[in-house]
């Protein structure tokens, strides 16, 4: 594996660098302070190919590549946390279309994704009761005559208040005959769809900026051509989806410890106690060599993961591992850039706080650290 970047690549990484740390990063108090993205940043992403960095070009996308969107949620990330997960489920519902939809489906869907026409897209799978275990899922949908009605709930939606359009995943099977994940099929809803309910708002601990939602499924009808992919295939789908939604996760976390340890050693330089700068205390310095190198670490395994899905080659584990590892390196460098910056870390006047707030929700959503472990743990034991 080369880990030089090539034209693109590094092109994709200096433009969302860039735009990140004069548009968005001056902006990420406010951001999680008022619980809102101004529409003018997502438009911003838009314009610049990063609402659909690995979507084909005749979609609106910018077809740049799995490295080039790890790259890009890396520096997003670095800026606003909430911006980057508004970021990821966009990119990650775009490229589901892309993947499995019909050419209808893609040429509705992908272009105003990629405009940001649609705020954001959501990813409906999470339900109150089915987690870690979507087989445990509740939502239905049952054929009636040339549509499909659903009823159900859906838990923890990012950008559910928000999003143009949903992947939502419903039962079609009866449970007998389907049972656990088998009789699970996915369907494209849009925004404003009769039936479809915005429920409660959570108050989370971080990622304020990004809305989370549940959704209520009240006999919404959508057409049959609503229906992505095959019939009862859904869970493969989610699945796939997740694979590489793992990826971009571990870029996100790696971009919220980024900023982090950038943040660490100014201080670190800046801050004077028993008469010389905290940085030149071997304890403060060996916190940020551990730090450096886990972010290292995480960089090279998010690399790995990324070059393998754009090479086509099988990287399920390789996400989890990255998965994994990133997440809980970032949330042990936010706790420690916490600890660098002292009393002044556990205030909102430094933005330490807000990284490790931030920064947690990374070993739980889109697969917990328990499991990714399953996940690596199965394939080690298969082989
Ligand atoms: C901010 C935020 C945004 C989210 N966004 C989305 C979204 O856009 N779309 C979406 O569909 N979902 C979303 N989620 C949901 C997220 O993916 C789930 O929270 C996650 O999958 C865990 O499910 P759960 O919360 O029900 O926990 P549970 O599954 O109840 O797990 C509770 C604990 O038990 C452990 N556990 C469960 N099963 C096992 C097992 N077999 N072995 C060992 N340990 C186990 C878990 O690891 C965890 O520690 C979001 C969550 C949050 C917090």
């Amino acid at each position: 594996m080369d880990l030089t970047l090539n034209e693109t690549q590094s092109l994709v990484q200096r433009t969302a660098r860039d735009y990140a740390a004069r548009a968005i990063a001056p902006r990420a108090a406010e951001i999680d302070r008022s619980e809102r993205i101004p529409d003018e940043i997502l438009s911003g992403l838009a314009e610049l190919g990063l609402l659909a960095v690995n979507v084909p070009e005749e979609l609106g996308g910018s077809q740049a590549g799995v490295v080039s969107y790890a790259l890009a949620m890396q520096e997003v990330a670095r800026a606003c946390a909430s911006t980057a997960v508004t970021m990821a489920v966009t990119n990650m519902v775009g490229e589901v279309i892309a993947a499995f939809g019909t050419d209808e489906q893609r040429r509705r869907c992908c272009p105003r994704l990629a405009r940001g026409e649609w705020r954001a897209g959501a990813f409906a799978l999470s339900e109150p009761e089915a987690g870690s275990d979507p087989g445990g899922m509740r939502t239905t949908a049952r054929r009636d005559g040339d549509s499909w009605v659903i009823d159900g709930a859906k838990q923890w939606i990012s950008s559910g208040a928000s999003a143009g359009v949903f992947v939502v995943w419903a039962r079609t099977g009866d449970r007998e005959a389907f049972p656990g994940t088998r009789g699970i099929s996915c369907f494209l809803v849009e925004g404003g769809t009769p039936g479809l309910k915005v429920g409660k708002h959570e108050d989370k601990m971080g990622l304020r900026g990004s809305n989370t939602s549940s959704l209520l499924f009240e006999g919404c009808r959508v057409p049959e051509t609503a229906l992505l992919g095959q019939l009862h295939g859904g869970f493969k789908i989610a699945m796939m989806a997740l694979d590489g939604g793992r990826i971009g996760i571990s870029a996100q976390a790696i971009g919220i410890a980024r900023a982090a340890l950038a943040e660490s050693v100014q201080y670190a330089k800046e801050r004077k106690q028993f008469g010389e700068a905290i940085a030149g205390f071997q304890a403060i310095q060996w916190k940020l060599a551990d730090m450096r190198t886990e972010l290292e670490a995480a960089h090279l395994m998010c690399m790995r993961a990324a070059w393998l899905k754009e090479n086509k080659r099988v990287f399920s584990r390789e996400a989890s591992m990255s998965k994994v590892f990133a997440s809980e390196a970032a949330v042990r460098i936010c706790n420690e850039a916490v600890q660098i910056h002292g009393g002044y870390g556990y205030t909102r006047e430094f933005a330490a706080e807000r990284h490790l707030r931030d920064v947690r929700v990374t070993m739980i959503y889109e697969g917990t650290s328990e499991v990714q472990r399953i996940v690596i743990a199965r394939s080690l034991l298969a082989g």
